[in-house]
Order: C-alpha cells, then sequence, then structure tokens
C-alpha cells in the first residue's frame, strides 16, 4: 500500500482546481476519508477550519489538499495557505458551499479544510527526560474523548500521548474537531499492551496508572522523581489487571456523591493538572 493521496490518472500536485460537482471523483476520495479505511490506506485525514489548517501548516504537517470555499476567496489567510500549499506540491479546491458541505458533512461548513499525511511516533523513539509527563491511553473508545484528551494534555503542558491496543483513530472527523488543533501539536504513539510493557522496562518511567481501587491519593503522588506516564482506563471496563499489576503507582481520585466514577477526559484532566501543578515546584527556587 501506497501512502500517497489517491492518485486520478495525470499528477495533479501543484494545482489549483474548481469543483462544484458532487460528483467529482477528487470530492469522493475527500469524502470517503471519514471511514477508517479509507484513512488507514492512504494514511491521510481530513481537518476542518482556518486555524486548525494554519496550525498543522506552521507546526510542519504535510498537507496534500487544501480545499476553501469560494466565498473564502481572496482572503489573505486563505491566500496564503493556498500558495503554501502549493509550493508543497499539494492540490488546491475551490469548491462551491454545497461540495464544501459534502466533505465536512455539516449543514453549516467551515470554509477552509485539509486533507493531511497522519504522523505517528514510533514508541521505541519516546524518550523520556525528568519533567515531563505522558498519557497512556488503554482501549479508549469515545472520539470525543480522546478529541478532549489530546486537548487538554497540550494545554497542561504534556509531552504526548500512547495509544493502547484498540483505540478509537485519533484521526476521525470528530476526533480532530474535538481536538481543537492540538493534535498538531502533539505526538501520537500506538502500541500493543505487550509493546508498552517491554518499552516501560527500559524507559524509566513512573506509571501512574489511575483505578477506581487505587490505593494512593493522586495528590500525595510525587510526580517529580521520575517521567511520569499517566495511564488510564477504557471507558467502560477500567484498566485491566495486566496493565494495573505493572504499575508503579495505582493512584485514586477520592470522589463524593453517587457517580461511580469521573469521565474518562475529566479524569485525565485532573491528573494532568495535579502532575503539573507537582512539576512546576521544579522551577521553583529552593
Ligand atoms: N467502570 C469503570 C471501572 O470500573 O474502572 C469506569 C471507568 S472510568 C469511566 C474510565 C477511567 O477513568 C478509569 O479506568 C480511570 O482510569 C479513570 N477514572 C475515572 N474516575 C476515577 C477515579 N475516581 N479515580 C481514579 N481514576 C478514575
Amino acid at each position: 500500500m501506497t501512502d500517497d493521496y489517491r492518485d486520478h490518472g495525470p499528477r495533479r500536485v501543484g494545482q489549483v482546481k474548481e469543483v462544484t460537482s458532487l460528483a467529482n471523483p477528487i470530492v469522493k476520495d475527500i469524502k470517503a476519508l471519514s471511514q477508517k479505511k479509507t484513512r488507514d490506506e492512504t494514511r491521510t485525514f481530513m481537518a476542518e477550519g482556518l486555524k486548525l489548517v494554519i496550525d498543522a501548516l506552521e507546526l510542519g504537517w504535510t498537507i496534500r489538499t487544501l480545499i476553501y470555499s469560494k466565498a473564502a476567496k481572496g482572503k489573505p489567510l486563505v491566500e496564503k495557505i493556498a500558495a503554501k500549499t502549493v509550493a508543497s506540491g499539494g492540490l488546491v479546491l475551490e469548491v462551491s458551499e454545497k461540495v464544501m458541505a459534502s466533505i465536512t458533512r455539516r449543514e453549516n461548513p467551515q470554509m477552509v479544510a485539509g486533507v493531511f499525511d497522519q504522523r505517528w511516533m514510533p514508541l521505541r523513539d519516546v524518550k523520556l527526560s525528568t519533567g515531563q509527563t505522558w498519557i497512556a491511553l488503554d482501549r479508549v473508545r469515545d472520539p470525543g474523548n480522546l478529541g478532549t484528551i489530546i486537548r487538554t494534555a497540550d494545554a497542561a503542558g504534556a509531552s504526548g500521548v500512547m495509544l493502547l491496543g484498540d483505540c478509537t483513530d485519533p484521526f476521525s472527523m470528530e476526533t480532530v474537531r474535538a481536538t481543537m488543533g492540538s493534535m498538531f501539536a502533539l505526538p501520537l504513539v500506538k502500541a500493543t499492551v505487550a509493546e508498552f510493557l517491554a518499552w516501560k522496562a527500559s524507559s524509566g518511567a513512573q506509571v501512574v496508572a489511575t483505578h477506581l481501587a487505587g490505593a494512593i491519593d493522586y495528590r500525595t503522588v510525587d510526580y517529580r522523581r521520575k517521567p511520569v506516564v499517566l495511564m488510564m482506563g477504557n471507558e467502560q471496563s477500567g484498566l485491566p489487571e495486566e496493565l494495573a499489576r505493572q504499575a508503579d503507582v495505582l493512584a485514586r481520585i477520592p470522589q463524593s456523591g453517587r457517580a461511580d466514577s469521573l469521565n474518562l477526559a475529566i479524569a485525565t484532566g485532573v491528573m494532568l493538572f495535579e502532575a503539573r501543578r507537582d512539576l512546576l515546584k521544579l522551577d521553583e527556587p529552593t
């Protein structure tokens, strides 16, 4: 399988095309990116909105296709990203609002969208240093949760997000939307549980796993001792024994009321900002 975005006969990079037909094959290919199978095959994905596209380009992501609706034509920022896209060999599509609505599956679509190459960091390239916090998510299933976690991780100064086992796709439209651009700022890693455990053994990481039955209050953990991997369990079933057993700390966020647990993204936010609060002490004069 090539990682090239699908081609239609003659090379069509570095051009600007006007498209008004929903039957246009390039439009059909972009729409097919709503399916994971197509994203996996082409190793691309779509991000909507001018801010996200600018963020991605500024952070060096490779754009394959820039799509903008006619109403955005002539706007200086749009012209700028169109020129950047053409200069990097990408395709620029100027489309009707009807085509934009169909591509983004929204009645009131954004005026700009981009198709980008996916990017994964290999687990072996994750080298930890003091003061770093990574997140490891066990089989996260909900795209909104994953997007919110990536956004929160970025805001809390985390170093990256690891997806363990069968996780929802970070490059789905729903997840990308929920990240609000943060997915372009943080490395994403995917690994099996076995790969993660093998990596952990020599990584120097302190794995702080969160668990409803954790014996340690999350506010008493020393997040400064070693680089931290915050491990979070699946929405329905929590952390499996295999991962809980291998954690260095099993931490619990004390709750009151009738809720039996916190939402996964909320729990991750609570943990991230507690780790950050502790880590900021590293910068304080002693
Ligand atoms: N029924 C699941 C269970 O028994 O673990 C609930 C999973 S909870 C919705 C998803 C994840 O969020 C948990 O696996 C854990 O990582 C984290 N979490 C939620 N509430 C927590 C709490 N009060 N203390 C520690 N972790 C919590």
